[in-house]
């Protein structure tokens, strides 16, 4: 058995469910439709949660040693502590051979993410998405390939200005609707350029691997436009909840896989215990393996305006953690 875990950054539910390539997953596997990234909205804590299916009071991937959010990113962060398992190191110990292609960042060998793979490359999106064609066009037994794509999450590159300025002009309040659709509109053709490439190289071979694989399609958090106020580019704030940088879409197709869409609610720190489920391995976390958890009791919609009930890392608890790290002496 194989399996392939593709991360979308900052793809949101809805938007993903505008996709052909999702409509056609959905029609054969099972999509968790209420699946919600458990706590920091950016990219490093949700990476964190997944890998791990800890939450970061566990984990504690959120602060760096020159700061503590995504605009400080340094290349010196602190490692994931080695005492913590991530689910890759478990198919690995399983004598899987376990890919990883990312682009770094926070998805990177700096926070010792890469312990469990056998195979680590730092390459480019649409290199990324050529090697998951080459992948699925091999004849192998017992790989995991996992890649973290930022396809849609650098949308800002595709205009006139940088992410960054695109953050003063919405935080300045000096914006129009019209801005607003527009940056809206370029994230959306990302994700038709992506949709595209699924559904015309990605598609019929994942159909054809069926009997031998599973496929995964999910992301780290979501994407805001100015849904609530300076709420842009999943969360100015990185802690601001709302739908549209919570609601992520889960997806599971593949050998063994029921068709059905689950409307309970499920996190991101579950992805780790169900993946390692997969191959009847356990792991203990703070995550369930949702294939072995009756679910069918336990619906619950998101609404606009829900807040999950488990924890924002506000800064009272960002001291807290920081504190620990002192005395643990890693700061
Ligand atoms: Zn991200």
């Amino acid at each position: 058995m194989n399996i392939i875990l593709l991360t979308v950054d900052a793809l949101r539910k809805d938007s993903a469910d505008s996709m052909d390539f999702v409509k056609e997953l959905k029609k054969l596997g099972t999509s968790f439709e209420e699946h919600l990234t458990a706590e920091a909205i950016w990219t490093l804590p949700a990476v964190a949660t997944q890998l791990t299916g800890r939450l970061i009071k566990d984990h504690q991937m959120i602060i760096t040693k020159v700061g503590d959010s995504a605009e400080k990113e340094s290349p010196d962060a602190l490692p994931l502590s080695k005492s913590i398992q991530t689910f890759p190191q478990v198919l690995k110990e399983c004598g899987y051979r376990t890919i990883a292609y990312t682009a770094g960042c926070f998805f990177s060998k700096i926070y010792d993410f890469d312990r469990g793979y056998t195979e680590w490359y730092e390459v480019g999106d649409w290199d990324k998405l050529k090697a998951l064609v080459e992948f699925l066009d091999m004849d192998i037994d017992k790989s995991f390939f996992h890649t973290h794509n930022f396809f849609v999450h650098d949308w800002p590159g595709d205009t006139e200005k940088s992410t960054v300025e695109w953050i003063k002009k919405f935080r300045s309040g000096k914006y129009t609707e019209d801005d607003v659709k527009f940056v809206r509109k370029v994230y959306e053709e990302r994700v038709r350029r992506l949709d595209k490439y699924m559904c015309d190289s990605v598609l019929d071979r994942l159909k054809r691997r069926f009997d031998d694989l599973v496929f995964i399609f999910t992301a780290d958090h979501g994407e805001a436009f100015l849904e609530r106020e300076n709420d842009f580019h999943h969360g100015s704030g990185r802690t601001e909840r709302i739908e549209s940088v919570v609601h992520i879409p889960l997806i599971f197709v593949g050998s063994g896989i029921p068709n059905r869409l689950v409307k309970a609610r499920t996190w991101d720190y579950d992805l780790a215990p169900t993946i390692c489920g997969l191959i009847g391995q356990s792991f203990p976390c703070e995550g369930r393996d949702l294939f072995r958890t009756n679910l069918d009791r336990e619906v619950i919609n998101v609404s606009k305006d829900s807040q999950p009930e488990v924890c924002v890392i506000d800064d009272k608890e960002k001291e807290k953690i920081k504190q620990q790290l002192k005395d643990a002496g890693y700061i």
